[in-house]
């Protein structure tokens, strides 16, 4: 039995939630196809004690608040999990789980795809499958050495690695969280710091989303020159606290330049991790200074807060750079490659792929008729893989195939 539908979306995280809502909201019949639970990422590729990492009033939907959860605080994991079951049964989201889609190739009339529950039939397409896929873990460290190595998207809790010291490698949100759990947790920590920006949780009683926002910075279509691959470590841990890797050297951890190839058990190490801080540090003044111009150009009475230009001393392991580290020697047991994704549309027969097998599309839109992505970095701007911002890319998607549909006679 073949089931045809107009629409069909494919994953049940929020992009596909929020396809739904925009789908339903203009009466176009779809279905969403989710693999295994509503918001499967949130439950069983995040670690244990994950928070939003930005506040619970910015970090939703706008048609839903958090409910029990202060605004200004980080909501959990299963926190977030929870508000997506609840959102879904709100829109009376129609949401299969438990069905994986194998492939979905083009036909004249639309879309056939293959599915674990047998075939569908669709005019159109939103893949809806996630910003964040396939796990990266590039090919440094040889499995003979013996050493536990594992992405982020395996990491639950400092008990489940083996006793030892720890390599975090990557220092963007996930990286600099589990770094600092570990540490926080007794053990021996490495940090494997490459370029990143680090925006001020808050500066003058407002939260960093609050100023990206009016500094139209959510809004920027593509990021910057040069800043393809700098990383952005905020975290909403600990009631949300601005990283600052000189911290985490002051309480006992090593800060490393990139990792770098390995032979026998020694890895070179980048001499960049002064130049990297240093990059995080101007990107956190600069926004300082963006907030600044903005508070005075509007006038805002927003409480002055020159502490915030206030750095910690630098720590030596920045000084002095460890440029060759002995893992075994040191005692390192586990790895953990917070080393970001790749995209995985192997399931895809349609559509047109770059060389990194990144969909090529126009703000979600393919030039294959009737195929539609939604949740991807950039796909229409800064805030396309966050909650709030694939809310409204969903409302433009949704629009789209309803401003394409056949007028009735
Ligand atoms: C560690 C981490 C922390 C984050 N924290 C925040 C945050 O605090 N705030 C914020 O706004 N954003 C955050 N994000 C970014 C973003 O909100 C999440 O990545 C979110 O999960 C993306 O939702 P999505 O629906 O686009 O994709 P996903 O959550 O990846 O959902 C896609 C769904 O598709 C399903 N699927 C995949 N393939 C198939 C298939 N072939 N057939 C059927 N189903 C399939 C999957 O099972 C999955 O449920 C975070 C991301 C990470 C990695």
């Amino acid at each position: 039995m073949t089931t045809d539908i107009h629409t069909l979306v494919i994953g049940g995280g929020q992009a596909g939630i929020a396809a739904s809502e925009h789908l339903g909201r203009r009466a176009i019949p779809h279905i969403v196809l989710e693999r295994a639970r509503i918001a499967e990422r949130w439950r069983t590729e995040r670690w244990d004690s994950l928070v939003a990492n930005g506040p619970a009033w910015h970090d939703r939907f706008p048609n839903m608040e958090f409910d029990g959860i202060d605004p200004s605080a980080f909501a959990p994991k299963d926190r977030i999990v929870r508000y997506f079951e609840e959102y879904a049964a709100k829109i009376a989201a129609p949401i299969r789980c438990g069905v994986t889609v194998t492939q979905a190739s083009k036909t004249a009339e639309g879309f056939r795809v293959e599915t674990s529950d047998g075939p569908f039939t669709c005019r159109n397409l939103i893949a809806a499958t996630g910003p964040f896929q396939r796990p990266l873990i590039p090919e440094i460290v040889p499995d003979t050495l013996g050493i536990t190595q594992m992405h982020s998207t395996g990491y639950r809790n400092p008990a489940q690695l083996p006793e030892g010291a720890v390599m975090v490698v990557g220092a963007g949100s996930s990286g600099s969280q589990i770094a600092d759990e570990l540490l926080r947790a007794g053990r021996r920590v490495f940090l494997s710091v490459g370029p990143h920006n680090r925006p001020p949780i808050r500066y003058r009683s407002k939260d960093f989303v609050w100023w990206l926002g009016v500094l139209g910075e959510w809004d920027a279509r593509t990021s910057k020159p040069g800043q393809e691959h700098v990383t952005i470590a905020v975290s909403g841990a600990h009631g949300g606290r601005t990283v600052d890797f000189r911290d985490f050297a002051h309480r006992g951890m090593t800060l490393l330049g990139r990792a770098g190839a390995v032979t026998g058990s020694t890895m070179q190490i980048a001499p960049d991790l002064a130049a990297n801080i240093a990059g995080g540090d101007a990107n956190y003044l600069a926004t300082l200074d963006k907030a600044d111009a903005y508070a005075a150009a509007h006038t805002l009475d927003l409480p002055e807060e020159p502490s915030a230009r206030t750095f910690p001393a630098t720590p030596d392991c920045v000084t002095n750079p460890v440029l060759s580290l002995d893992l075994k020697a040191a005692g390192i047991t586990s790895i953990i490659w917070a080393t970001g994704f790749a995209p995985d549309f192997g399931w895809l027969k349609a559509g047109t792929f770059d060389a990194k097998g990144a969909p090529v599309h126009d703000k979600g839109i393919s030039a294959t008729e009737g195929l539609y992505f939604l949740g991807l970095p950039w796909l229409t701007r800064r805030a396309s893989p966050f909650i709030w911002g694939v809310w409204h890319d969903a409302d433009h998607i949704a629009g789209t195939i309803a401003a394409r549909m056949p007028v009735p006679a």
